[in-house]
């Protein structure tokens, strides 16, 4: 599907809301449990969460004035701020979450056109229109609130957004085509039409999974294989594991 930078704000908006929702129902203890990913407890992930919403912003004013405001000082003071983060109190990373989130649309809302068709380039080195940054941040807060582990899972995310991830993450991942495997052809049986292909280096039958669209974005965005099943040659088959993203 082709997305819109409307898409991408309303997504933005709602994956916000649905974070703020699971990080509202943290308590301390809770908070200091391990998250879904590995080595991070939720309080590393609710510091990395509000510390992308500074970061993103940073490429708003990038934007609106042309002057180079890259999304993290360096690799080294994002991880020291996630680190730093990840010792203070609940209370004060949700409210870290929620000013940023609140600064970013803010800032989103006071760009002029002109300035969302400025190039910035992203922490990954990548030079995106800023019209690209609401998608970025949108990946950021849908995906994550999934791993705040609170029991938020893809089914809650809206379907257009996960039909956008599920190209997003395919075009990224068609970039290495997986070693050693042929083709994985991932279909949802509950979207018309989509069947993605994450291209091997094996010519042979290719391997098709197939489940609900959520559980198959989930297992593109390297969230395990829950309620898919794969096949080949009408066999069914193990599926296979993907490397992590994002
Ligand atoms: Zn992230």
């Amino acid at each position: 599907m082709n997305r819109t930078l409307a898409d991408a704000r309303r997504w933005a908006a709602h994956g916000t809301q649905v974070c703020r929702a699971a990080i509202d129902s943290l308590d301390e203890d809770a908070f200091a449990q391990p998250s879904l990913l590995p080595g991070w407890t939720r309080k590393h992930l609710v510091a990395h969460l509000a510390a992308n919403g500074e970061a993103v912003r940073n490429l708003s004013t990038w934007a609106a004035t042309g002057v180079p405001t890259p999304m993290y000082s360096s690799p080294e003071q994002r991880a020291a701020d996630i680190e730093a983060g990840s010792h203070s109190a609940g209370t004060e990373l949700a409210a870290w979450f929620a000013s940023t989130a609140a600064a970013l649309m803010a800032a989103w809302d006071s760009l002029s056109d002109a300035a969302w068709q400025s190039p910035v380039v992203t922490a990954q080195g990548r030079t995106v229109p800023a019209s690209e940054t609401p998608w970025m941040r949108t990946r950021e807060v849908m995906v994550h609130a999934v791993d705040l582990g609170t029991g938020v899972t893809f089914a809650d995310l809206p379907a257009d957004f996960l039909l956008a991830l599920g190209d997003d993450v395919v075009a990224k991942r068609s970039a290495a085509p997986l070693a050693g495997s042929p083709d994985i052809q991932v279909c949802p049986t509950d979207a018309d039409g989509v069947c993605w292909t994450l291209p091997g280096t094996e010519p042979s039958t290719p391997i098709t999974v197939t489940g609900p669209l959520a559980a198959c974005t989930a297992y593109l965005a390297g969230r395990g294989d829950a309620h898919l099943t794969a096949s080949r040659d009408e066999h069914t088959t193990p599926i296979p594991s993907l490397a992590a993203w994002l």
